[in-house]
């Protein structure tokens, strides 16, 4: 069950990802996740760490943008500095903005990757443009009550995850 919800891969942090892997197996343009992603929830500014993230995918050669679930205003503020293409109601899992911002940065699902912390979110919505799904640990244990709701769900799908993980390296 929920095996089509399972990330393509899992990281503790966006600083932990092995970019430039990923980049020699084809990957050109990413879609990021902002809340509890890129930032603490509620952290209305990129913090440096992160600024400095951004700036070194795009020396790499690498497309980069925004989509978030949250309201226009959080991601101007966020985005003033960045000044990345950016798209705010995402509506994820939806696939509808996701399509564009892949359209947009001219790539194709497969050179796209949506990196998020959320699997009801934003790996389902990589799923669904079929792009390579990243997930990466919430970057603090804080969250609207929305997202509280999933992370029961999220949860049980991670184990089973992780489950699969073992028993494949078992085989
Ligand atoms: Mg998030």
């Amino acid at each position: 069950m929920f095996k089509n919800l399972f990330p393509d891969h899992y990281y503790d942090s966006v600083f932990e990802i092995p970019y430039k892997d990923l980049k020699s197996e084809g990957i050109k343009a990413i879609i990021f996740d902002i809340d509890n992603t890129l930032a603490e929830y509620r952290f209305a500014m990129p913090p440096e760490r992160t600024i400095n993230l951004i700036k070194r995918l795009q020396k790499m050669g690498l497309k980069v943008c925004l989509l978030t679930n949250n309201n226009k205003r959080s991601l101007d503020r966020f985005n003033k500095g960045l000044k990345l293409p950016a798209y705010s109601q995402g509506l994820k899992p939806l696939a509808g903005k996701a399509k564009r911002a892949m359209k947009e940065m001219g790539a194709t699902p497969a050179e796209t990757m949506i990196i998020g912390d959320q699997v009801l979110t934003d790996i389902w919505c990589a799923k669904k443009i079929k792009a390579k799904a990243i997930l990466v640990k919430p970057m603090s244990d804080r969250d609207i009550w929305t997202v509280k709701l999933k992370r029961g769900l999220e949860k049980v799908i991670l184990s089973q995850y992780e489950k699969s993980l073992k028993a494949a390296a078992v085989e």
